[in-house]
């Protein structure tokens, strides 16, 4: 078949939740993608964030393909040996001190949102705690995680969600403190909003919300899931800070290819908070999954991915700036490390488009921003490329 086909066929069966592009990928290469007739893409977006270490990296399939003829799964009733040694390296470089494995970001954040509703529980039996997420935050599509995602779109059509959320503005300490009640049990947040576009949190405002969780014993949730594993410079974006959550969720780059997420929390979360019978999945932290997060844990280690991520994304930054200067349309670029946006004023569809059809791949984040989301393997050389093919995708400056 033809690629024209298969979106044919693509469309007769498939449940119209995406207005996809209009390619259909069928293998990929380090930091190329090619599709099923053969042209091949510079992709910036690495699978929304997914990709850390690059296609085909032959180390990370050798590992899983042992592990495909060894045992692909197994039930949480018993232990298995890729789980434990995925738990002990994610937790050692996280900061955290246990893990609960998902097969998502959005059940990442179900699990967050039930440890952080518990610990309060236990605390003083009442059913009625309440939860401070951000506006234009997002954390996932599941109910749960869709009462906490800030976007009114996103939650709109599905009322009524699970109770007891608050909006807060992400940089705005009083907006947090007008929120606050003797309710509250946990803050949720993103280090840097990333569908939300692409905006970082203030050191001073992490530090502030931090002072106020801790002065009266409400959990800290960030969900790294987006901006954790490497993309910010950091393994995880709090570590920059020194603001440690009590709760992390992780996701997207984890696996690097396979589904899998997980929430990691303090000691003293998990001691007085999920407990045996509370909490399950039976996919969860499988032998096949959890091969995948030991594999890339090591794999960042052994290829100093976060130090090859701070030698270039000032390059792409200081790219990105140029076509800032360069062309009027661009008002702001903004991010940290390999986790950036340009904003636009207007919507910038039209652009993503034109340098599909010119080999890059780019995602957006709202209508008006383009996000950057290479692998994290990407080289200036790269970065040069798609430069030139996003400046071949823009109108001239006006004069
Ligand atoms: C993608 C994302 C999620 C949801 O993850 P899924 O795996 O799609 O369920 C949650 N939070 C953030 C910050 C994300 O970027």
């Amino acid at each position: 078949m033809n690629m024209q086909e298969y979106i044919q066929e693509g469309e007769s069966a498939l449940l119209h939740t995406y207005n996809r592009y209009q390619v259909v990928l069928d293998r990929g290469e380090g930091v190329y993608l090619y599709d099923t007739d053969g042209i091949k893409y510079l992709d910036f977006a690495s699978g929304i964030g997914v990709f850390a270490l690059g296609y085909n990296n032959k180390a990370y399939n050798d590992a899983l393909k042992g592990q495909i003829d060894k045992l692909l799964h197994t039930s949480n009733y018993y232990y298995n040996v890729p789980a434990i040694r995925a738990a002990k390296k994610l937790t050692a470089a996280s900061g955290m001190d246990r893990v609960f494995f998902t097969n998502s970001g959005a059940e990442a954040i179900e699990g967050a949102l039930k440890a952080a509703r518990k610990y309060a529980f236990q605390k003083d039996g009442a059913a009625d705690h309440e939860i401070i997420a951000m506006n234009h935050s997002f954390h996932g599509r599941t109910f749960g995680a869709l009462s906490v995602t800030g976007t009114p779109k996103y939650r709109e059509a599905f009322e009524p969600m699970i109770g007891n959320i608050r909006f807060a503005d992400l940089n705005d300490i009083e907006s947090v403190k007008r929120q606050l009640t003797d309710k509250t049990c946990a803050v949720l947040l993103e280090p840097v909003q990333g569908e939300g576009g692409i905006i970082p949190a203030t050191e001073a405002f992490l530090k502030e919300v931090k002072a106020l969780c801790e002065e009266r014993d409400i959990l800290l949730i960030l969900d790294e899931i987006q901006c954790g594993m490497g993309r910010t410079g950091y393994l995880f974006a709090w570590q920059r800070y020194g603001v440690k959550p009590d709760i992390l969720t992780t996701a997207k780059a984890l696996g690097c290819g396979v589904p899998v997420g997980a929430f990691l929390m303090t000691e003293k979360v998990a001691a007085n908070s999920l407990t045996a019978g509370d909490h399950g999945s039976t996919y969860g932290g499988n032998p096949f999954v959890c091969t995948a997060v030991e594999k890339v844990l090591a794999l960042f280690e052994e290829n100093h991915i976060i130090e090859h991520v701070r030698e270039v994304a000032p390059y792409l930054e200081s790219s990105l700036d140029r076509l800032k200067e360069k062309y009027d349309c661009i008002l702001e670029r903004r991010g940290q490390g390999l986790m950036q946006g340009l904003v636009f004023n207007c919507p910038v569809k039209d652009v993503i488009g034109r340098a599909l059809e010119e080999g890059l791949i780019l995602i957006n984040a709202g209508e008006n921003i383009i996000r950057f989301l290479p692998p994290l393997i990407v080289s200036k050389a790269n970065i040069d490329e798609m430069i030139d093919i996003l400046e071949s995708c823009m109108e001239p400056r006006e004069a």
